[in-house]
């Protein structure tokens, strides 16, 4: 028997690894769980730190060990299962495990003051049986309190504060005489999202025999096989989310939970509703929408097992499901599941380690499938299944280019695709136009001089919002008053360059001022509500014109849109990020997807001035899975990601020459000493090489094998730390990184 026990606890903190404390005595009763909160003194703070073990051992002496302050927990936050997932992305992902745990622990319970016990969960409220003289009265005396009762009334499981603001407003003061009148029951909820009852079932569909072969071999795999990972490669419309909910049923049958990962919050509301319809069972779902204690209540509802089905983005990855029977990647190319910044995790690849830790299968659904994906089918890790064709024989839009060359533009719009739009209109149909770049114009230019709008901070323009009369740089997020005059020359002759959707929308508004001409992006829906409204709208077909952004790419489901247009596909053809021409492939057909998924047969126009381009032309004449096969057979033959591994260490500081001189000073410790293939390009400037006033540089770490890289970034990380030019730069390392620059 020892006499002192120590635990090894993952304090949230940039320096890597684990700590040791002691377990002072007056502790020695209480029940020590690895996944436990545990209350640490480190330097001067006090830190939240998660229990990894319990042992007697230290390589510091006893006496240099620091005591434990208090254990506020009496079970574990993180199960078994979680710990194993987390402590495995730390070491992947070379991120201090304490941060990795920090970053999967709810908010809520980053504060020890919060117990890890039953949220007090989420209003709901019903209507309690009245008789038909009070309702008469009702009626009569209060018209706005009769109205909130008869919608309660029809939701037989209560309502939620959400629904009640989707379906009605002004609804507290009403529902405040309600109870104090008695009609009304308040009780509160663990779940985020109720499925509203139906009047009737919702009519299942019969899969088709494309979707059943699916269904079933899925459903046949045995649990424990190694290689029970799914890539459900279906075309736009062809099904896939009715697969889903095949695949959910047979699961939920088991009393399993599912675990279904989307891209966007705006995508959510449509998918909860499909799902929770249709399987008629409470669903969590986790966003960043929610305030701290809807998501703990959601995480909680799952990792006690009482939510069966869990929709979120990215961090949903980190909910504890004891139960989990499945999880689902639907849109599994979405670069949203790659974290970007601090602890850089990939959500997909993370399902898949997830699935296997935990015995069960993981089914990536897209489209267009990241290359990635793609790699591993062919390697035969993953097993591939298709959906080629859509139900009820409904035809895939037909793509056409518009060559821009020598012809004019309105505001960054052809003649041709004017009069396309005009005529889509004309025959009720709606219409979509996708522009990545939101704003009206993306830089100023002097017409006398040359002079543009530069960010002072960013190698970057600063672009022109013309609603709010303010120059705004997308990088960094300075503003500035617009100029009347040049800052060069002093010639008022300034003009907008290039189109933003806030340019392509007026000058449709204008051309069509008796119809709703709505923008979708980042500025538009910035206030709660708004995107919501306005996808009802688009939904709808109050509007007729849709402008957005990436926002409009994903998902959506507008029945009545017959056209949609690409305005400018040239930007990426020619980009240096060597993933940009998977990337316009996805959002091509993607996109393209949103054109006639009605009875509406649809059409999609893609202004470019290169319609040679071999990418377009394989894409529109062979499709997503051929351009596919040669875009992976290009990254082959010049070795690039997923036929090569890639590790990439940035830095940057205020001044070029300390962001430069840590990577050098890195480079030094990466070329002695190791036998493994390795390919080091660097230290090189960012492609944006200055960014909110700091200058960044990169180094790039590209091996055959996965395995060896991954060693000798392990094994030489404390040296990388204990290097002495490290002090004078921000730096940070991405595994598999999603955007090279
Ligand atoms: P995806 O998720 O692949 O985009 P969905 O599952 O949303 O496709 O299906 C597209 C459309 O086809 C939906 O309107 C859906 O109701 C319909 N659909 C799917 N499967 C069937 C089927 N077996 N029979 C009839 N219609 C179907
Ligand atoms: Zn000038
Ligand atoms: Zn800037």
């Amino acid at each position: 028997m020892p006499d002192y026990y120590v635990l090894k606890i993952a304090v949230p903190s940039p320096v890597y690894g684990l700590f040791d404390y002691l377990l002072p005595t007056e502790l020695a009763h209480h029940p020590v769980l690895p996944g436990m909160r545990v209350l640490v003194p480190f330097g001067r703070q006090r830190l939240t730190g998660i229990i990894i073990e319990q042992t007697n051992q230290s390589a510091l002496p006893s006496g240099k060990l620091k005591a434990v302050l208090s254990l506020p927990d009496k079970t574990a936050i993180f199960p078994a299962h979680m710990m194993q997932l987390l402590q495995w992305a730390a070491n992947y992902y070379l991120y201090p495990p304490g941060e990795v745990m920090q970053a999967a622990l709810p908010v809520y319970l980053r504060q020890l003051k919060h117990a890890f016990s039953a949220p007090e969960g989420e209003p709901v409220w019903s209507a309690n049986p009245a008789d038909k003289a009070t309702l008469q009265q009702l009626q009569k005396r209060a018209p706005k309190q009769y109205q909130l009762y008869q919608l309660l009334a029809r939701h037989t499981q209560g309502i939620s504060r959400q629904t009640l603001n989707q379906q009605t407003s002004n609804w507290r003061q009403a529902m405040q005489a309600l109870l104090e009148k008695h009609l009304v029951n308040k009780t509160r909820h663990t779940f985020c999202w109720q499925a509203p009852v139906l009047a009737q079932t919702p009519t299942t569909l019969k899969l088709n025999p494309q979707q059943q072969k699916v269904v079933s071999a899925i459903n046949d795999r045995h649990e424990m096989d190694n290689r029970n990972i799914h890539c459900l490669f279906g075309i736009t419309g062809s099904g896939k989310t009715e697969v889903y909910l095949a695949l959910s049923q047979h699961m939920l049958a088991q009393k399993r939970q599912i675990l279904i990962l989307v891209p966007e919050i705006s995508l959510t509301p449509q998918l909860t509703r499909r799902f929770a319809e249709h399987l008629q069972t409470p669903i969590a779902v986790l966003h960043s929408g929610l305030n701290d204690n809807q998501r703990y209540t959601a995480w909680y509802a799952a990792s006690t097992g009482k939510a069966h089905v869990v929709i979120g983005t990215r961090s949903s990855i980190f909910t504890p499901m004891p139960e989990l029977g499945m999880i689902i990647v639907d849109e599994e190319h979405d670069g949203s599941y790659k974290q970007q910044d601090g602890f850089r995790y990939n959500a997909r690849d993370l399902s898949i380690v997830r699935a296997r830790q935990q015995h069960c299968p993981v089914i990536l659904g897209s489209a267009t499938p990241s290359l990635e994906t793609l790699h591993n089918i062919n390697e035969q890790r993953y097993q591939g299944h298709y959906l080629r064709q859509r139900p009820n024989q409904r035809p895939l839009p037909s793509i056409q280019l518009i060559n821009l060359c020598n012809q004019p533009l309105h505001e960054g719009l052809s003649d041709a695709l004017l009069a396309s739009i005009k005529q889509h209109i004309k025959q009720q149909g709606q219409v979509l136009l996708f522009i990545n770049r939101r704003g009206f114009a993306p830089l100023l230019l002097c017409h006398h001089c040359g002079w543009t709008t530069q960010c002072p901070r960013c190698d970057a323009n600063m672009t022109y919002h013309k609603k709010h009369q303010r120059l705004l740089c997308h990088h960094c997020g300075i503003q500035r008053p617009v100029p009347v005059k040049c800052t060069n020359c002093g010639s008022s002759e300034i003009i907008a360059m290039g189109s933003g959707t806030e340019r392509i929308e007026n000058v449709l508004q204008t051309s069509f001022p008796q119809l709703q001409v709505s923008r979708i992006d980042r500025d538009t829906t910035r206030n709660k509500g708004k995107l919501a409204e306005k996808l009802q709208q688009a939904h709808s077909g109050e509007s007729a014109i849709l402008v957005g952004t990436q926002m409009l790419a994903k998902g959506h489901d507008f029945p009545g849109v017959t056209l949609v247009a690409i305005v400018d596909s040239d930007q990426a053809l020619y980009s240096t990020d060597f993933r940009a021409a998977e990337h316009l492939a996805q959002l091509i057909t993607q996109v393209s997807g949103r054109a006639g998924r009605a009875d509406k047969p649809g059409e999609v126009l893609i202004q470019t001035h290169h319609p040679e381009h071999p990418l377009l032309q394989t894409l529109l004449h062979q499709g997503y899975e051929k351009f596919a096969t040669s875009a992976l057979a290009e990254r082959k033959a010049t070795g690039l990601p997923p036929c090569t591994h890639l590790i990439l260490i940035r830095s940057d500081a205020i001044y070029r020459d300390d962001a430069r001189q840590f990577l050098s000073d890195a480079v030094a410790q990466f070329k002695t000493g190791n036998n493994i293939q390795l390919d080091i390009f660097g230290p090189l400037p960012a492609p944006m090489e200055r960014r909110a006033g700091r200058y960044r540089y990169q180094l790039m770490l590209q091996a055959r094998e996965r395995k060896p890289l991954h060693q000798l970034l392990s094994y030489r990380l404390p040296l990388l730390r204990k290097i002495k030019s490290a002090r004078k730069v921000r730096w940070s390392i991405d595994v598999d990184p999603y955007d090279t620059f």
